[in-house]
């Protein structure tokens, strides 16, 4: 069995819909996994936004605007009526469902009920599309089976035996067809597996169920070796192995949620990068296989705080590293980079929700300094320790942006560095031209 999902472009509009059924008509057994139609998570997001401050007019008449965008969807997607009228009672019935949600209290559970909405919709309506081109389908709803247990990780015990469980609904169907995105979380409330996370669902079903193959459906061919938003004459990379591909995901290339590769890792299940728009294109395959050039591709990740505590106490103790990393875990914040001097410690972090009381804890310790707006660029590529030369190519690249950290050592397929925001996109051209041109 092979697991297919489609992102936000893929379904991005009636036409795009229909674009896909070719796509997934080979009377094989597949899972096709579905994100929101492109645009749907931000409004949602948005208006969910408006509900939080307090402005519930506001976030009813964005409501009611998405509202009148997918009856439009609906009146050009179906050719019948009867198809038409009961797409336009879905559409009703998710936004009759958020506008009823506004006469309650914010909560951050009722905002993950809101943007649990957009994947619903397009999966059923793609449902109800392929039911009235008469391809048998069964919509197996994602929130009776995925899961993420108390630390965000996927429940695979739970995952498994409910999706085995939903699958034994399967007669003549060859397609199933859900949501990718949304799951239970451990106390069984709507939740996600955040932004672009249909990816990461992907992989999870395809862990679960050991398929064949994970399909990534997107509107670029494969995975580049540098950022397509920033930097022209980009490459596509056609294999990478599982580490390579791991690291630029969770570095930023976005073309792959940050976590969605360590699943098909973990069961040795290839995943293929595929583009709908071009669907002949070979795109990039994601196996155990190192690529092993010496520069692969290089990747941004932007919103990193940089924390740096400094103490002359740190001179020949021991002791300060581990009353370091328990702030951090007190407060369940992972670290992303981290370098050493004598008295210093440098490192970042991604997530600041609980920074203030991170610092305080670190004061203790030693000064605490802390820096915003910063970027990881991570050069992937042959970092094996007995490589030579290829710090220096990466520097010259890098000559006249101030590069505040670098991590080097730890992993033998890239390099990390840390810069301000305002000089990636320098970098990235810089890096593109040195390393690829
Ligand atoms: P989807 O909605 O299908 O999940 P995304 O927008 O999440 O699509 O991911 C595809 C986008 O990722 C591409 O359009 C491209 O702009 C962006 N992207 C960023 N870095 C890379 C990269 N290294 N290779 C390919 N695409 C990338
Ligand atoms: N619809 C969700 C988002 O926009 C998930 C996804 O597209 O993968 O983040
Ligand atoms: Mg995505």
């Amino acid at each position: 069995m092979k697991v297919y999902k489609f992102g936000g472009t893929s379904v991005g509009s009636p036409e795009r819909l229909r674009a896909l059924i070719p796509l997934i008509s080979d009377g094989e057994l597949k899972i096709v996994v579905l994100s929101a139609m492109a645009g749907t998570t931000n409004e949602l997001a948005e208006i969910s936004g408006l509900f939080s401050s307090g402005d519930r007019e506001g976030a009813a008449g964005r409501a009611e605007q998405l509202r009148a965008r997918y009856h439009a969807i609906a009146d050009e997607l179906y050719s019948s009526s009867t198809w038409g009228e009961k797409a336009h009672d879905l559409v009703d019935e998710h936004f009759n469902y958020i506008i009823a949600l506004f006469s309650r209290e914010f909560s951050r559970h009722n905002e993950k009920r809101i943007l649990a909405r957009g994947e619903l919709l397009s999966t059923a309506m793609f449902h109800f599309l392929l039911s009235e081109c008469g391809i048998s389908s069964l919509l197996v709803p994602a929130l009776n089976f995925m899961r993420i247990d108390k630390d965000g990780e996927p429940d695979y015990f739970y995952i498994r035996e409910n999706l085995k469980r939903e699958l034994a609904a399967v007669k003549d169907e060859t397609l199933i067809i859900t949501q990718g995105f949304i799951c239970r979380n451990v106390f069984g409330e709507t939740d996600n597996l955040r932004r672009g996370g249909s990816d990461y669902s992907a992989t999870i079903i395809g862990a679960a169920l050991t398929a064949e193959e994970v399909q990534i459906w997107t509107d670029i061919s494969g995975m580049h070796n540098n950022d397509p938003r920033y930097v022209s004459n980009t490459k596509v990379i056609r294999n990478l192995s599982f580490s390579e591909a791991a690291e630029l995901a969770f570095f930023g290339a976005k073309i792959l949620h940050p976590s969605s590769i360590n699943p098909a890792r973990m069961k040795n299940i290839p995943v293929r990068l595929k583009n709908t728009l071009e669907p002949d294109d070979e795109g990039t395959l994601i196996t155990s296989a190192s690529a092993l050039k010496d520069y692969t591709a290089v990747a941004a990740k932007d919103g990193i705080t940089a924390i740096r505590i400094r103490s002359d106490r740190m001179l020949m103790a021991y002791g300060f590293m581990r009353r370091i990393f328990e702030a951090f875990e007190a407060y369940k914040t992972p670290i992303d980079m981290i370098t050493t001097s004598e008295v210093s410690v440098s490192l970042t972090i991604e997530d600041p929700s609980n920074l203030e009381d991170i610092v305080k804890m670190l004061s203790s310790i030693g000064m605490v300094e802390v820096e915003h707006d910063q970027t990881i660029i991570c050069v992937v590529g042959d970092f094996r320790p007995d490589r030579v030369g290829s710090a220096p190519e990466i520097f010259e690249a890098l000559n006249d942006i101030p590069v505040k950290m670098i991590s080097y050592g730890g992993s033998e397929n890239s390099m990390s560095i840390l810069i301000n925001t305002s000089d990636k996109i320098t970098a990235l051209r810089s890096l593109g031209e040195k390393l690829f041109d």
